[in-house]
C-alpha cells in the first residue's frame, strides 16, 4: 500500500535516511491518511537522536527534547521527529518519568497506545505494522498494545484516549480493552485536569461524542462533578460546537456545567459561552420576536443559532425563528442599550441622574423592542 505523504514530509524522511538513519512516518497520521481522513499534523519516528535531527534540519524547536522529541520547521508546516524510545518509571498513572532510547522500531511502536496508532510507513520499506493494526482499521476496532491493564495502569490518560478516538473514529472498542478500561476508570483522578479537558472536548465535538457514555456511565468523571450517566443522541445530532453540546448534556442532567468547567481549568471563553447557553437552556422556548430580542441582549447571533438548532433537533419547526431572526438583523432592529437613538447624556440634559438614568433607558429599550418604529430621538425624549 502506498500512502501520499505531503512533500515536505517525505523530504525530511529522507533527509534523515541521507544521514544515515531510519525515518518512518508513524502514529495518527499513517492511520488517517490509510481511512482517506486528512492527518491534523505528522509525525516521524527514527534512530536518529534528537542532537542529530537538529544538526541536519535548519530549522529545529527542542520541544520535548528530554523526550526525544524534536520539532522540525519546515514552510510547508511543523514534524515532530521523535527518537525511538521505550519508557520506564510511571508514577501516578502519569506519562513516564524517564524514558530510553532503542535500536529498533518495533521496541518504539510497542510503547504505543493502540494497534492502529502504531503503523508505520516510509517510502522505501511500505507500510510496516508489526502490531496488526491495518487489520484493526479493517474492523474498525481499537485495541490496546500489549496488556490493557498494564498499558492504562502506566498511563491512565490513555483510557480517555481511548474512548476519544473511538468517538472521533467511530470505532469500536474491542473487549479486553474495554473492561480494562471502565475497571481502571478510577485512576483517571491522578491525572492532571486540562489534559482530560483537552480529551473531553475532541470526543464531545467528533461525529459520534455517544462513544463517551461508558465511560461515563462507569461513573469516573463524577469527581468533577459530571454526573451524566450517557450521552444521550441528541448531542450527536447538534453542530459540532463544545459549549453548545456540553451545555445542552450538562442541562439535560441538571448538572452544574461552569462548575464542571471550572474544575477541568477550562478557558474564560468557553466558560462565558457555556454560562450563555446554559441561561438561554434554562428560559421557556422562545416564540415571539421580542423574546427572540430580549434574549440577544445577553448573547450572541452565534447563540442564538446553536440555541435554534438545539430546537431543531427537538424536533421544534424553527423557520419562523431564523426569518424572524435574519430581520432583525438585516433590518437592524434595536435590541441593546446602544442600539438607543438616545443616550444617558441625552437623559442627563433632561435632568436625569443616578440610578434612574439606566432604569429609564431598559423601559425605553423595551417599547422598542416592541416597536422599533418608535426609536427616534423626539419621539424617545417625548417619551420621557
Ligand atoms: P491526533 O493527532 O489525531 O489527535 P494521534 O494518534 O496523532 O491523534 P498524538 O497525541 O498526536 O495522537 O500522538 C501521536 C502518536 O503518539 C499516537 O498515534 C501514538 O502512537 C503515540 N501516543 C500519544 N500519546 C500516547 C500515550 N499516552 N501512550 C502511548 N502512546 C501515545
Ligand atoms: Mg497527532
Amino acid at each position: 500500500m502506498e500512502l501520499n505523504l505531503p512533500k515536505y514530509v517525505s523530504d525530511s524522511l529522507i533527509t534523515i535516511e541521507n544521514a544515515g538513519f531510519e525515518a518512518f512516518c508513524v502514529g495518527g497520521a499513517v492511520r488517517d491518511l490509510i481511512m482517506g481522513l486528512i492527518p491534523s499534523d505528522y509525525d516521524i519516528a527514527t534512530n536518529a537522536e534528537p542532537e542529530i535531527i537538529m544538526s541536519i534540519f535548519p530549522k529545529t524547536v527542542p520541544t520535548g527534547i528530554r523526550h526525544g522529541t524534536v520539532t522540525v520547521v519546515t514552510p510547508h508546516g511543523n514534524i515532530e521527529v521523535t527518537t525511538y524510545r521505550t519508557e520506564g518509571g510511571y508514577s501516578n498513572h502519569r506519562a513516564p518519568d524517564n524514558v530510553h532510547f532503542v535500536k529498533s522500531i518495533n521496541d518504539d511502536l510497542k510503547r504505543r497506545d493502540f494497534t492502529v496508532n502504531a503503523i508505520c510507513f516510509n517510502l522505501k520499506s511500505g507500510i510496516f505494522d508489526p502490531e496488526n493494526g491495518l487489520d484493526d482499521i479493517k474492523s474498525n476496532t481499537l485495541r490496546c498494545i500489549g496488556n490493557p491493564n498494564e498499558r492504562f495502569f502506566d498511563d491512565a490518560l490513555r483510557i480517555m484516549r481511548l474512548f476519544r478516538f473511538s468517538a472521533q473514529l467511530g470505532f469500536n472498542i474491542e473487549n479486553d480493552s474495554l473492561e480494562s478500561a471502565i475497571r481502571l476508570s478510577y485512576l483517571l483522578e491522578s491525572i492532571s485536569v486540562e489534559r482530560i479537558f483537552v480529551e473531553l472536548k475532541k470526543a464531545i465535538t467528533s461525529k459520534q461524542p455517544d462513544a463517551l457514555s461508558p465511560l461515563l456511565f462507569s461513573g469516573a468523571l463524577e469527581f468533577l462533578g459530571l454526573n451524566a450517566t450517557k450521552i444521550p443522541n441528541v448531542i450527536n445530532q447538534l453542530i459540532s460546537d463544545f459549549s453548545l453540546r456540553f451545555s445542552v448534556l450538562c442541562h439535560l442532567f441538571n448538572t452544574e456545567a461552569v462548575s464542571v468547567l471550572k474544575n477541568l481549568k477550562a478557558d474564560n471563553q468557553t466558560i462565558d459561552s457555556v454560562k450563555i447557553y446554559t441561561k438561554l437552556l434554562n428560559l421557556p422556548t422562545i416564540t415571539t420576536k421580542s423574546e427572540l430580542k430580549r434574549s440577544l441582549k445577553f448573547c450572541s447571533i452565534e447563540h442564538i443559532k446553536g440555541l435554534f438548532n438545539y430546537y431543531n433537533v427537538l424536533g421544534t419547526d424553527i423557520s419562523f425563528l431564523t426569518k424572524t431572526l435574519t430581520e432583525i438583523v438585516e433590518n437592524k432592529e434595536p435590541y441593546l442599550i446602544n442600539h438607543l437613538a438616545i443616550t444617558g447624556n441625552d437623559l442627563i440634559k433632561s435632568g436625569f441622574s443616578g440610578p434612574e438614568i439606566g432604569e429609564t433607558l431598559n423601559r425605553l429599550l423595551e417599547i422598542v423592542i416592541e416597536n422599533p418604529e418608535q426609536n427616534h430621538k423626539e419621539n424617545l425624549l417625548k417619551l420621557i
